[in-house]
């Protein structure tokens, strides 16, 4: 019966055989719980913010649940498909360091020109102390939005020019464990 929809077509299993670190069994178990979640093969934004009011009942996470959206959404229409879903929980959940935070870089640079300004920075930061409310207790010096950018920018930003390159985000967020941290909220969600 709905077996030949709940396939995945072989050229494009054959591509997340490739880009993904998932095996054929996973790819398929994921695809099916896709299609039981999303009927019509689209993830909307809507959506995607009820999942993450079900992880964080007590905060405001509507703002940043639409950041990761963003993000997932690679070829921008507005939804995730399948595809793009998978690959972005690869990264998310099986990446190596490096290639999780290559993938938070595009999260944070919100407006995709390479490079993540303060007020990007700011915007990601803030939507996730709303998202968190008040269930994380913070070191004075990083207890508002605006303490905690200044104090990622003063250790990531090498030239303080007032953006941060991929190099230097990546560099910055390897070489101090809070920051990672920091930078994982989203960890274990997606
Ligand atoms: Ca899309
Ligand atoms: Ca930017």
């Amino acid at each position: 019966m709905g077996n030949k929809k709940s396939k995945l077509k072989p050229e494009i299993m054959e591509r997340l055989m490739k880009e993904t670190k998932f095996t054929e069994d996973e790819v398929n178990t994921w695809y099916k719980g896709f299609l039981r979640d999303c009927p019509s093969g689209k993830l909307t934004c809507e959506a995607f913010k009820s999942i993450y009011k079900q992880f964080f009942p007590q905060g405001n996470s509507e703002r940043f649940a639409k950041f990761v959206f963003h993000t997932f959404d690679e070829n921008k229409d507005g939804t995730i498909e399948f595809e793009e879903f998978i690959l972005a929980l690869s990264i998310t959940s099986r990446g190596t360091l490096d290639e999780k935070l290559k993938w938070a870089f595009h999260l944070y640079d919100l407006d995709d020109d390479g490079f993540i300004t303060k007020k990007e920075m700011l915007d990601i930061v803030s939507s996730i102390f709303m998202m968190v409310g008040n269930t994380v207790d913070l070191p004075e010096d990083e207890n508002t939005p605006e303490k905690r950018v200044n104090k990622i920018f003063q250790f990531m930003d090498k030239n303080n020019d007032g953006k941060l390159t991929k190099e230097e985000f990546v560099e910055g967020a390897k070489n101090d464990v809070t920051i990672v941290k920091a930078l994982s909220v989203y960890d274990g969600l997606v």
